[in-house]
């Protein structure tokens, strides 16, 4: 798996209807589809996903989930269950993106929906960033925090399930302050290998880091050659089949 790139779109709360996103999904999927050295991942919203998952043809092009809840099934109005999304036999499932740690998502919180997704068989791609770069670097102690509060109770074998996702958050959406530079994504690239290296030793090397922030059809190579990250996660420019088609033929052509 970590040999092939993995590139996530992140459909955030995107396109309405769910004939536009049918439309968008089938273009994504006829070229996701035709890629040897990629695993293209869609997110769509919850409502969509039954939808395309019906779309789905292989594994090259497969459907995830934005989140899930903690528990499998129970009193818990609003939410879905990790074991759904897996009953649908959705791949993916983004955890703790920065969108939701600021509407109220704790560490302890991001902690279990780990462990849930885990558990319903699911791999969980775990989102961790910073908000804003300090001078004196304070802000690589909060994302290797972030990362052994979420991984609390993760074991070696489960590696198998897991992504992480570096994602800046003043680089990402359309308010982002800059785009992060290749270096910055690499400093951290690094940071979270040393984390899961202190965490699990060698095993913790299966674990794909991917970087995510402002990503679009220009930088995404540099992104992938430049920052030892084995994908993206890509927000806005996925929405659009022409730009995304064009991150996944970077991500293509990288052997
Ligand atoms: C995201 O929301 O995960 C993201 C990376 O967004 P964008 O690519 O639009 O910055």
């Amino acid at each position: 798996m970590k040999s092939k790139k993995l590139i996530i779109g992140n459909w955030k709360m995107y396109p309405v209807s769910i004939k536009d996103a049918k439309t968008r999904f089938v273009d994504i999927k006829k070229l996701a589809s035709t890629l040897r050295n990629v695993q293209t991942v869609i997110c769509p919203p919850f409502v969509h996903v039954s939808d395309l998952q019906k779309l789905v043809t292989g594994h090259r092009c497969t459907i995830g989930a934005q989140n899930a809840w903690i528990e499998n099934d129970g009193a818990y109005t609003g939410e879905v269950s990790p074991l759904m999304l897996s009953s649908l036999k959705l791949t993916h499932v983004i955890v703790g993106h920065s969108e939701r740690r600021a509407i109220g998502e704790s560490d302890e919180l991001v902690n279990k929906k780990v462990l849930a997704g885990i558990k319903a068989g699911i791999t969980v791609v775990l989102c961790v960033g910073e908000k804003v770069r300090d001078q004196d670097g304070d802000y690589m102690k909060f994302i290797s925090g972030q990362i052994r509060l979420a991984l609390h109770g993760v074991q070696k074998k489960d590696l198998a399930k897991v992504v992480i996702a570096y994602e800046p958050v003043w680089a990402i959406g359309k308010h982002a302050l800059r785009p992060a530079s290749t270096d910055d994504a690499l400093e951290v690239s690094i940071l979270i290998k040393k984390t899961l290296s202190d965490l699990y030793g060698k095993e913790g090397m299966v674990v794909p880091i991917l970087y995510g922030g402002s990503v679009d059809a220009k930088n995404a190579w540099e992104f992938l050659m430049k920052s030892q990250v084995d994908g993206l996660l890509v927000g806005r420019a996925s929405l659009d089949p022409k730009i995304f088609g064009e991150i996944l033929m970077s991500a293509e052509k990288i052997k």
